[in-house]
């Protein structure tokens, strides 16, 4: 069976049905498919099961990418204003939970369903449980041969795969080999907004703070000429941390673990605004008899500060400890300077760095520079967002700016 139509959507993910809208109601012939049994799974996971949908304060400056610049364009045309407006015209309850990021009262599901609602009122065509075998470029037009055995011809193809994140869910590399096919270049790619690990040594050391959370500050500066879309400034993130039994994790952490590479170290606050030494000082000028571990215990939590003074070998009266050793243990405190060994990887990554480099890409669009009718929107191409709601919004500038002229 062979069809004919205009545009041919792969992933029915967040920027595929945002694109999928817009160009159905520009009276395209639209089809969206997608091997997964049901549309936005990583809409319905994310957020906690409330989809973290978009961020108040989206700018440029929330993104990471060779070119960090490049998402501009598609982010002032479609802004999270504009999707605020499309869920507030769909009647779902939203809150502002944290640092401008917006999640629905109920539940993730009803995004999906706002987006569904609209593909159908739009005309789309959507075909689940269904893949991709072969992609030929047909004279103007794009040829798909899918896995049932159909045939569709389309005069534009929209990659709306996503990134390598979550396996389990369906996530595949599919998107890159077919920019590769067409010429174009893929940035290397590595899972981001991902916890991050500890060598076994230090693991044994700090076991006992699993589940342990704090306010923290984290720092990480690339190295001079670290490469392509890492500027040798540093990155401040100040947010949750949570030590977990195979290393750090939290928002914090997630954050930062965008901007860490291998064999580079981070700078942890675990007490933001709280100058560590001068309080355990004063309190051993007051109270020289309390011991060291209830002074520290006045800073952070209780078992942190066990595990701290056990880790720096400082047991007994603050007295009986001199004023450097303090000193060291506050500066664990404020200024921990630790080296990660790698990431929990794709498994739990909430997203992958790099993707389709934004050089081949018209950034009005989204279609490829070298192949008219070739689009790349959403995570599959070379931007990465923050956390906090960056990412979908994302999703829905580039699918809404492809949508516009697919
Ligand atoms: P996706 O949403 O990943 O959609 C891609 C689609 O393509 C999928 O449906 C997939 O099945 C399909 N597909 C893949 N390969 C093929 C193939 N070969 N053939 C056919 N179909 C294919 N971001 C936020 O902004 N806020 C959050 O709260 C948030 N929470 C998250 C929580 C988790 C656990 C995870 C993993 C991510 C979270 N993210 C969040 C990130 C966000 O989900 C992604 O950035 C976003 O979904 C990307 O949208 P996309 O449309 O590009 O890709």
């Amino acid at each position: 069976k062979s069809s004919d139509i205009d545009v041919l959507i792969v992933g029915a993910g967040a920027a595929g049905m945002m694109c999928a809208i817009e160009a159905g109601k520009r009276g395209r012939r639209v089809r969206v498919i997608d091997h997964a049994r049901a549309p936005g799974e990583k809409i319905r996971i994310s957020g906690g099961g409330r989809c973290n949908f978009t961020n108040l304060g989206t700018s440029g400056a929330n993104f990471l990418g060779e070119n960090p610049r490049f998402a501009l364009s598609a982010l002032r045309r479609f802004t999270q204003h504009d999707f605020i407006k499309m869920v507030d015209r769909h009647g779902i309850a939203w809150h502002e939970k944290t640092l401008g990021q917006l999640f629905c009262d109920d539940s993730a599901k009803q995004i999906i369903r706002m987006l569904t609602d609209e593909m159908k009122a739009a005309g789309v065509a959507l075909s689940l449980g269904v893949g991709v075998k072969t992609v030929e470029r047909a004279g103007e037009r794009f040829q798909v041969d899918l896995d049932d055995g159909s045939r569709v011809t389309a005069a534009s193809l929209v990659v709306a795969t996503g990134g390598k994140s979550i396996p389990k869910m369906g996530a595949t590399g599919w998107g890159y080999e077919v920019a590769r096919r067409f010429g174009l270049r893929v940035t290397d790619t590595r899972p981001a907004l991902v916890p991050l690990t500890f060598e076994p040594g230090l693991l044994e050391q700090l076991k006992p703070l699993a589940g342990v959370s704090v306010d923290a500050v984290v720092r990480h500066k690339a190295p001079k000429e670290a490469g392509p879309g890492r500027p040798a400034k540093e990155t401040v993130f100040r947010e949750g941390l949570l030590f977990t039994h195979r290393g750090l994790s939290g928002p914090s952490i997630l954050q930062i673990s965008s901007y860490w590479r291998e064999g580079e170290a981070i700078t942890v606050d675990l007490a933001p605004g709280r100058d560590a030494a001068a309080e355990i000082l004063a309190a051993k000028t007051e109270n020289g008899k309390q011991a060291v571990h209830t002074a520290v215990g006045h800073v952070v939590p209780r078992r942190l500060a066990e595990a701290l003074c056990a880790r720096e070998n400082l047991s007994g009266k603050l007295a009986e400890v001199g004023d450097k050793k303090l000193r060291a243990l506050a500066e664990a405190v404020n200024a921990w300077t630790v080296k990660p060994v790698g990431s929990e990887g794709y498994r739990t990554a909430e997203v992958t760095l790099g993707g389709v480099d934004t050089a081949a890409l018209d950034q009005q669009t989204m279609e490829a520079k070298t192949v008219p009718g070739l689009f790349f929107i959403g995570e599959v191409a070379d931007v990465t967002g923050w956390l906090g709601g960056y990412n979908f919004q994302w999703a829905w500038s580039s699918g809404w700016a492809a949508g516009q002229s697919c």
